[in-house]
């Protein structure tokens, strides 16, 4: 197994850590029901895609709960 040959310093520490902070979701309201969405996916509430709907209202929230 692979050893460390050092103590990692607390600056080593911080500069390895300034690049694992979570970047905000991307999102953005539904034009047909106002709800936040994902960009360039279905919409989880209404099911609607680029002005039509492409799945039923009920099975919409199962789908995105899948992916
Ligand atoms: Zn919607």
């Amino acid at each position: 197994m692979a050893v460390p040959k050092k103590k990692v310093s607390p600056s080593r520490r911080g500069m390895r850590r300034s690049h694992e902070a979570l970047s905000t979701q991307a999102h953005h309201e539904c034009p047909n029901c106002g709800e936040l969405k994902r960009p360039h996916h279905v919409c989880a509430s209404c099911g609607h895609y680029d002005g039509r709907e492409i799945v039923p209202a009920g099975k919409a929230l199962k789908a995105a709960v899948r992916t």
